[in-house]
């Protein structure tokens, strides 16, 4: 979109008589949020007002995303900001929020039989044993019927497991130097360095990732439910967010 036709759009928008209205417009032009151009400052007033018209957003992503056509995935590196995106989107949807891997870091902390069988695999980035997550993941996913899933399924074997596991697949996009950067100054909740966030070990889960999970989002492309956002565009979290779920409405209702 050009400058001056941008102008028009902030001042469409200044126009709008209130805060719904302008979220109305900016969902309708749903790509008008990651233009670089928009006036930013209009994007996050609105935005800032985003609890008090969830219910609306609610709504309109609720018709897209019935509970009971499946998961939806969060894929990208290890640092491509999972956590943060796939538990914004699970508030807002009011589902689950499940992460593989935190649930067998949570394994290994409580030393149950699974958590030490995954240790070793984990300390050195390796995928823990495929029989001892999949069971995990059944046992967890038992019942639900809608979550947001953060790192399953990470290969080959996984996905041949269940085929339809899954409605729909987010993409973030993120370098792989900027994501080994990164991990390399991440801590936990407790202000602690992960284990497996030593430099030596990234380099090996950056690489794991490309070989064996990545192919996995090629599946949803040809499937036409991959939303793919690029998480360097951004530098905030609310940005990425606006702009993920932007897209994601704007591709579903592309599909009815
Ligand atoms: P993450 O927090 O997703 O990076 O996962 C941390 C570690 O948990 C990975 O490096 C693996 O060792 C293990 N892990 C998580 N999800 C899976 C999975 N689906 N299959 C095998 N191992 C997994």
């Amino acid at each position: 979109m050009s400058k001056p036709e941008n102008i028009v759009e902030t001042r469409k928008l200044r126009a709008k008589k209130n805060e719904s209205e302008i979220w109305e417009e900016l969902t309708h032009h749903g790509l008008l949020l990651i233009n670089p151009e928009i006036n930013r400052a209009i994007v996050k007033k609105t935005l800032r007002g985003l609890k008090k018209f969830e219910q609306s957003l609610k709504e309109k992503i609720l018709q897209r995303f019935k509970p009971e056509d499946g998961h939806i995935l969060i894929m990208g590196v290890p640092g491509a900001g999972k956590t943060t995106q796939g538990k914004h989107l699970a508030e807002i949807l009011e589902i689950p929020f499940i992460s593989t891997g935190e649930m067998l870091r949570e394994e290994v902390e409580k030393e149950t039989a699974l958590g030490l069988e995954a240790k070793s695999y984990m300390d050195k980035g390796e995928l823990a044993p495929d029989e001892l997550v999949i069971k995990m993941v059944e046992k967890r996913l038992d019942g639900e019927k809608m979550c947001i899933v953060d790192g399953f399924p990470r290969n080959k074997t996984q996905v041949d497991n269940n085929p339809d596991f899954a409605r729909r697949a987010i993409a973030l996009n993120l370098r792989d130097e900027v994501a080994v950067e990164r991990l390399s100054v991440r801590k936990d909740e407790n202000g602690d360095t992960r284990d497996d966030d030593k430099p030596e070990v990234i380099r090996d889960r950056v690489a794991k990732y490309h070989k064996t999970t990545e192919p996995i989002i090629q599946l949803y492309r040809e499937k036409d439910a991959l939303t793919e956002v690029d998480q360097e565009k951004d530098d905030k979290d609310w940005m990425v967010f606006a702009n993920l779920i932007a897209k994601m409405i704007a591709e579903e209702a592309e599909l009815m």
